[in-house]
């Protein structure tokens, strides 16, 4: 398996970052997870736009242009010759000396990992998937904007902690007004009366890529309106339907919430068509815009 680090494309053992790099020292850096589908980089030019948006708002200064950062990519999927693939695309902070200040880092590594993730098994896209609700809240917006898709992932992690105790594989995460916010890797959809609904990103979530396909794409092509607005957690205990989108996950149908069945208790006949029209819009030409 071949790295793409800094400019070089290099064995996997030998792709290293020193132990001084903020990204390790801090969690100070940002990431994109992508897809590629049958050699095509599914919607590369968002994740590509999000890394730019998140860099900006750490105040990363981009080492590489992000046309050059694009021929990374293309680069360490070719290298690799896989055509289907997950993409980890890794900006650190840099080496730099101990201490906070981010301005003591004068060069950020630059990472392409090509590799394979699968997260969850296969029968929960059939039977639908058991999720809690996390006790740990997310993180709000005035501390670290969760839209940033940076390296401090804690709050996250502590949240799948309590969802792998509980025999999970997700938790549904609230904001600190109690408003749903997203799950800790995935966001989160609901269906009532044959409408979508999810949060907007004033609730406190990563605008994922996979959701805004979903919401721009994949929706109106079913014919499903989408609406963007707060919601609570009776709207999912109450709901026909609710599934969750990510770049790993893709779309997934959630069958009970803290043991709760939701519906009925299985991947919905809405959450179904969707979940079609995307396997069938990536299989063949996925968009990369
Ligand atoms: N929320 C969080 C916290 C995430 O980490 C992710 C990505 N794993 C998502 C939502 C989904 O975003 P995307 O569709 O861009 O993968």
């Amino acid at each position: 398996m071949k790295v793409w680090l800094d400019g070089h494309l290099v064995d996997k053992q030998h792709a290293v970052v020193p132990v001084y790099d903020h990204g390790l020292l801090y969690g100070d850096g940002v990431f994109e997870g992508i897809r590629v589908y049958n050699g095509r980089v599914l919607k590369l030019k968002t994740h590509l736009d999000r890394l730019e948006a998140s860099a900006k708002a750490i105040h990363l200064t981009l080492h590489y242009t992000i046309r050059e950062i694009e021929k990374a990519v293309r680069d360490t999927v070719a290298a690799n010759g896989m055509k289907d693939a997950y993409i980890r695309l890794v900006v650190t902070r840099g080496a730099g000396p101990l201490g906070l200040s981010p301005f003591t880092c004068p060069k950020p590594s630059t990472i392409v990992i090509v590799d394979r993730i699968q997260l969850y098994p296969p029968e929960m896209y059939e039977q639908g998937m058991p999720v809690i609700v996390a006790k740990r809240p997310r993180i709000p917006i005035e501390c670290l904007d969760p839209s940033i898709k940076s390296l401090n992932y804690l709050n996250n992690i502590l949240a799948k902690v309590e969802a792998i105790e509980a025999g999970v594989h997700e938790a549904v995460m609230l904001n600190t007004d109690g408003e749903v916010a997203e799950c800790t890797g995935d966001n989160i959809f609901f269906i009532r009366g044959g409408r979508i609904v999810t949060p907007p990103v004033s609730a406190g979530i990563l605008n994922g890529v996979t959701r805004l396909f979903v919401m721009n794409e994949i929706a109106p092509a079913c014919g499903v309106p989408v609406e963007e607005r707060s919601m609570r957690l009776e709207d999912l205990f109450t709901a026909d339907e609710v599934f969750l989108t990510g770049t790993a996950a893709e779309i997934i149908g959630v069958s009970s919430i803290d043991g709760e069945q939701i519906g009925e208790g299985r991947v919905g006949p809405i959450t179904r068509r969707l979940v079609a029209e995307f396997k069938s819009r990536v299989a063949e030409n996925a968009p990369e815009n």
